[in-house]
């Protein structure tokens, strides 16, 4: 029986899988799961609607800096699946098109923006109990977490995964374009000066581009369940 309530930070590439794992470990062990690129995802709409993004691209850091306090997220639970709320309304799908998902990966990159997340996030796992999923979680949101997994997929392997769930949503996109941002938001997202995303020591690394569902998260589980089981042992 596990008795110790754990944080289980999950790093990894966009379309990596990650967020399947983290929900499927949540549903598993009756923990919370935290999206945390639906929040840097949130902001970036905030910024595009309020015109803080303008047409081109580009982003008044300091209008944005200035609103921040203004954001309000919340998580909640809709017919079984985790739902981003922006100021009282919910974002879920229009935070997921290809124009949030570009334009995040440069609101990310802003100092004072994870800044503001990264407190939100610590403060929803304090109560520990939590999977977490995002790009510097294992590194800088929870550096102690207990269980660290990196995930990541071939970048094809990826970009079929992202356009399948684009098209199944009615989202007209092209494969090569898919492909193309993905690989563009990877460049972002692992070279940037702040938090950039990295496997640190301690994390596990979990390659699914030949994983099923199932066998990737009989997999994270065998892994959650030692350390929960050493963890008692130490503790008794
Ligand atoms: O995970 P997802 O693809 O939804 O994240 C969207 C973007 O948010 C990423 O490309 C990345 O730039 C940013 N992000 C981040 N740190 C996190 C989670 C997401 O910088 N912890």
């Amino acid at each position: 029986m596990n008795t110790h309530k754990i944080i289980i930070a999950i790093d990894g590439y966009s379309s990596s899988g990650k967020s399947t794992l983290a929900k499927d470990i949540a549903a598993k062990l009756g923990y919370k799961y935290i999206d945390t690129g639906a929040m840097y995802r949130a902001v970036t709409l905030f910024a595009k609607q309020t015109g803080i993004i303008n047409e081109k691209g580009e982003i008044d850091e300091e209008k944005l800096k200035a609103i921040l306090p203004q954001i309000d997220l919340n998580f909640k639970n809709i017919n079984g699946k985790n739902h981003i709320f922006l100021n009282g309304k919910d974002v879920e799908n229009e935070i997921r098109s290809l124009e949030i998902s570009e334009l995040t990966s440069h609101v990310s990159k802003l100092p004072f923006v994870r800044e503001f997340l990264v407190a939100k996030q610590r403060e929803i796992g304090k109560e520990k109990g939590i999977v977490m999923d995002g790009r510097d979680i294992g590194s800088v949101v929870f550096p102690d977490a207990e269980v660290k997994f990196f995930v990541t997929a071939s970048p094809e392997v990826r970009a079929k995964r992202r356009y399948e769930e684009l098209k199944s949503k009615g989202i007209e996109v092209d494969y090569n374009s898919v492909l193309k941002s993905l690989v563009e938001r990877d460049k972002q997202d692992t070279t940037r000066e702040t938090s950039p995303l990295i496997k640190t020591e301690d994390a596990i690394v979990i390659d699914n581009s030949n994983l099923s569902r199932e066998q990737q998260l009989e997999l994270a589980l065998k892994y959650i369940n030692e350390r929960i089981k050493n963890i008692d042992n130490a503790k008794n």
